[in-house]
C-alpha cells in the first residue's frame, strides 16, 4: 500500500534491535485517513471467505481492526492483555512474547464473543516472530472457529514469523514489508501481494 510506505518513509524511525518506531501514526498517535484505507485495503483483499469476526490484540491492533471491521460490517474483539473483575473466566487464554517489550504476558478473549461457527480474520499492526499471531491463532484453535487469514500492517520481512506462518499454510496479507532496517535506513521489499 503506496500510502502506508510514504508515511514509513515520512515518519518511521529505526531504533536500535531493528525496531521500527511508528509511533506518529500507528503506535501512539494514529492518522484516522491512513487507517481508513488500511481499512479499505484488508477488506478488499479478504472479501467473499464468510468472515464474520475480526479478531486483534490490544492495543495497537485496534485501529487498524476497527476500520477493516467497519468496512467488512463485522465486530472486532481485541485480545486483552490483563483480566480484571468484568473479564476473569469464561475465556480462552494463552501466553505471547512480546519483542520488543522482551516479556511475557497472557492474552485473553471471552467465550461469549468467539465459538465454533465464527469465521475469523486476524489483524495486527506488526509480524515479526510471529509470537502474537501464533497467540491468536491459538485462541481460534481453542474456540473450534475457522481461521480465514491475517491481515498485517507492517511485516518485518527479515524475521521469520511470516516465513514460517505462511508454510502452515495460513494466508497472510500484509500491506508494507520490510526487506531491511540495517544501518537505521528503512528498504521495503519488493516481492509479495504489498
Ligand atoms: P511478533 O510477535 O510477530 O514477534 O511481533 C509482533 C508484535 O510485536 C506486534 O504486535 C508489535 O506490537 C510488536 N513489534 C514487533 N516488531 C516491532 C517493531 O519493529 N516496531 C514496533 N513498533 N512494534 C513491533
Amino acid at each position: 500500500m503506496q500510502a502506508l510506505k510514504d508515511k514509513i518513509m515520512q515518519e518511521g524511525k529505526v531504533l536500535p534491535g531493528s525496531v521500527l518506531k511508528v509511533d506518529a501514526f500507528l503506535n501512539h498517535q494514529i492518522d484516522p485517513v491512513l487507517m481508513k484505507e488500511i481499512g479499505e485495503t484488508f477488506a478488499k483483499k479478504f472479501a467473499n471467505q464468510g468472515i464474520n469476526k475480526i479478531v486483534t490484540i490490544e492495543s495497537s491492533g485496534i485501529a487498524p481492526a476497527v476500520m477493516t471491521g467497519l468496512n467488512m460490517g463485522v465486530p472486532v474483539i481485541f485480545a486483552r492483555k490483563s483480566k480484571s473483575l468484568t473479564l476473569k473466566d469464561h475465556l480462552y487464554s494463552t501466553s505471547v512474547y512480546s519483542y520488543t517489550k522482551q516479556t511475557t504476558s497472557e492474552i485473553s478473549v471471552s467465550k461469549d464473543f468467539l465459538g465454533k461457527d465464527d469465521v475469523v480474520l486476524l489483524l495486527d499492526d506488526f509480524l515479526a516472530n510471529g509470537q502474537a499471531l501464533y497467540g491468536l491463532i491459538d485462541i481460534v484453535n481453542q474456540a473450534g472457529a475457522k481461521l480465514a487469514g491475517a491481515g498485517i500492517v507492517i511485516e518485518k520481512g527479515f524475521q521469520d514469523g511470516g516465513k514460517k506462518l505462511r508454510q502452515q499454510g495460513i494466508r497472510i496479507e500484509s500491506l508494507a514489508t520490510i526487506a531491511s532496517l540495517q544501518d537505521g535506513k528503512i528498504t521495503f521489499s519488493e516481492s509479495g501481494a504489498n
